[in-house]
């Protein structure tokens, strides 16, 4: 007769735990996660046993889940103040204040993406510029913020249509920061095609970094991205090589925007950013906002398509890497931090509680501040409704906004329908912003979200591949964790 499947002692108690099946080639089919990011692999037969106290104190398994803190045992070691020591480790970035701050410096700029037109005016367009007193202003809000580590980003448009701007930012910043002490980095995002002699000296000066776009190979990069000289590709290259000859290889680094055209061709785009000597690429599917959607028929794609495609680059990257190579995917590079570190990647879409207007401020060109660039770029859309106020405003009074309360009742995905109960939720984030530009409202239902389709399909491969890769693959994996860079993956990765 069977054992029936009922506690009868006093033995060990359950830790809240979530867990979901992921078959492949491991009779572990089943993830088990806690809320403080342990995992574990157990067979499915497992998991009633466990649930019912019915394993066996010298079975391996028990020490395991005792270790993970799965399980407790009364009367034993208390595991809560670990589990809150790690829980506070996991959430720390809640408690430095907005340390990304992007000033968009103009929206003029010589391209014409259509899936950045969002942020783009006419080269010699007037009225669309920062003024050197929004400028200042911005500043202000930016040393009002505790956090010790800043980072200053530049966006368009194309801010070097605006170096001007930046100058004054950066000194009145460096100034600023005798007093402060503070640890500043500068990052401009930019095409690199209004590079002169005056911006390396002062990028060279001031440390700055840039952040460029590279879409792939010529015909890809050039369709991609228009220019009337058709020449894009040829002049971001050059760009590239002169930052690097003058700041150091490692000062540039490059973003790839996916078209739907891009997704026939995952292999090119690796190998174009093997071949121009890049560490880092990032695989980000295309956004929901602005022009971008009203082109949509043209350009965008189902997320499956692009959960495709990525499979396809991965296992392209991993060879590559697995040949002596080192090139990271950025994304992958956060998503491994999140699942084996105890720390989380701080990276601003995947945050829970979200990471928008908390962890990053947008100052628009027009004295507007933003919780994102996303939420700035809905302003395309006809959509006014997540200004957090203007630079004028304090800190505290930017932050204590009914948007930014309205998207803290929707960021914390531990609470959202549908992630509640989710095995992945660790690893995850709420993003409330791309749920209200997709779904109209900032809980969004995951089931029809497509933040929540990408992040799903990705960490499930992560961990197959953490549970059924050889030991090559895992080792490429680890080694992209350990180089991860945050300036690979700004909060505003879809132009420049
Ligand atoms: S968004 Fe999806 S994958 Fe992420 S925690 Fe929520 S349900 Fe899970």
């Amino acid at each position: 007769m069977p054992t029936p499947l009922i506690a009868t002692d006093g033995g060990y108690r359950l830790l809240p735990f979530r867990f979901m099946r992921i078959e492949g080639d491991s009779r572990d089919d089943v993830l088990i996660t806690s809320d403080t990011g342990e995992y574990l692999f157990i067979p499915e037969s497992q998991l009633p046993v466990i649930v019912h106290r019915q394993l066996p104190p010298d079975d391996p398994l028990y020490k395991n889940l005792l270790a993970r803190h799965f399980i407790r045992e009364p009367g034993g070691h208390d595991p809560l103040p670990e589990m809150a020591a790690q829980y506070r480790s996991r959430k720390s970035f809640l408690f430095g204040g907005p340390a990304l701050h992007l000033f968009v410096v103009t929206l003029r700029c010589n391209h014409t993406c259509q899936y950045c037109q969002v942020s783009r005016a006419p080269l010699a367009g007037a009225g669309h510029d920062m003024s050197a007193e929004h400028a200042l202003d911005a500043v202000s809000r930016l040393f009002e913020s505790p956090s010790p580590v800043l980072t200053v980003e530049f966006q368009g448009g194309e801010p070097l249509l605006a170096f001007d701007r930046i100058r004054q930012v950066v000194e009145e910043i460096g100034e600023r920061n005798e007093r402060e002490q503070r640890d500043i980095q500068f990052v401009i995002t930019s095409t690199l095609h209004h590079l002169n002699d005056t911006v390396i000296e002062f990028a060279q000066k001031h440390r700055i970094q840039f952040s460029t776009s590279l879409d792939g190979p010529a015909f890809l990069h050039n369709a991609n991205r228009p220019t009337p000289t058709r020449d894009s590709h040829e002049r971001t290259l050059k760009g590239i090589e002169w930052v690097r000859s003058a700041l150091g290889h490692d000062a540039v680094s490059a973003l790839t925007t996916l078209t739907s055209r891009s997704l026939q061709h995952p292999r090119e785009i690796v190998d174009e950013y093997v071949e121009r000597g890049f560490n880092s690429i990032s695989l980000r599917p295309l956004s929901p906002y602005g022009f971008a959607k009203k082109s949509s028929e043209r350009l965008d794609y189902p997320m499956h398509q692009y959960v495709e495609f990525y499979k396809e680059a991965l296992s392209h990257l991993i060879e590559i890497n697995q040949q002596g190579t080192y090139l990271a995917e950025g994304y992958t590079s956060l998503l491994l931090t999140n699942i084996l570190t105890p720390f989380t990647s701080g990276y601003v879409d995947l945050r829970s509680p979200a990471g928008a207007g908390v962890g990053a401020l947008v100052y628009n060109y027009d004295g507007d501040v933003y919780p994102s660039d996303e939420a700035r770029m809905l302003l395309e859309m006809g959509e006014n409704g997540l200004r957090l106020g203007s630079v004028k405003d304090s800190l505290p009074t930017l932050l204590s906004s009914p948007v930014l309360e309205l998207l803290l009742s929707a960021g914390v995905a531990e609470a959202l329908p549908g992630c509640t109960d989710c095995a992945l939720v660790p690893y995850c984030g709420a993003d409330p912003i791309e749920h209200y530009a997709r779904q109209g409202d900032p809980i969004g239902h995951r089931r029809l979200s497509s933040f929540c389709e990408k992040n799903t399909a990705l960490l499930t491969h992560l961990f197959k591949l953490l549970r059924d890769g050889d030991e090559d693959t895992q080792r490429v994996l680890l080694s992209w964790m350990a180089r991860r860079s945050l300036i690979d993956l700004p909060a505003s990765g879809y132009r420049g």
